[in-house]
């Protein structure tokens, strides 16, 4: 079809146009033991580019966790309570698995650093290749890049302050 002044062009490749209407769900795993401000910060930036973000917290048997899987999920849960674009959620199992029982195409995660990206790459290119799931990645803001779940663990351990590192 050609629009007043637009020609139209036909591709030479085929290509799946992908609606725009389906409603846009992420889910954002982790342990969050506990939830930081490094947390916040990607789910408040990932806000505006889903309909839904699913704060789903793993339960690793096999990882030792400091707060127990109920604290975790209530804490959260409080947090964003006034927001209704966040649902929060635990599962076991793959991630890939429990997106599809949500209905979830995409996969939120934060990257502080090139660690981060070297472990990230290959699980989303497989569950992209496996499952159809696509990763998104926010890059952590300077302030944050720092923090991490371990660094608040290890000051809680000793007994020292960490309420500057969490919400
Ligand atoms: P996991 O055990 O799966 O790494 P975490 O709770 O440690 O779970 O982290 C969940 C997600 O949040 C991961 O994508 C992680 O990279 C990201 N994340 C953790 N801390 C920060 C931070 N300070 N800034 C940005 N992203 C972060």
């Amino acid at each position: 079809m050609t629009r007043k002044g637009i020609k139209s062009v036909s591709l030479p490749y085929k290509i799946d146009i992908v609606s725009n209407t389906t409603k846009k769900i992420a889910v954002f795993p982790g342990s969050f033991d506990p939830i930081t401000l490094g947390h916040v910060d990607i789910i408040n930036r990932a806000l505006p580019l889903f309909d839904t973000i699913i704060i789903a917290i793993g339960s690793n048997a096999t990882k030792k966790h400091m707060w127990t899987l109920q604290d975790r999920k209530t804490a959260i849960e409080q947090l964003f309570k006034n927001n209704n674009a966040i649902k929060v959620a635990t599962y076991d199992g793959l991630t890939a698995t429990f997106c599809k029982s949500q209905g979830a195409q995409f996969i939120l995660r934060g990257l502080r650093n090139s660690t981060d990206f070297e472990y990230e790459q290959t699980i989303a290119q497989a569950n992209y290749k496996v499952n159809g799931i696509d990763s998104v990645f926010i890059i952590s803001s300077p302030e944050y890049g720092f923090i991490s779940s371990s660094i608040v663990r290890d000051i809680a351990r000793n007994g020292g302050d960490y309420s500057k590192l969490v919400p």
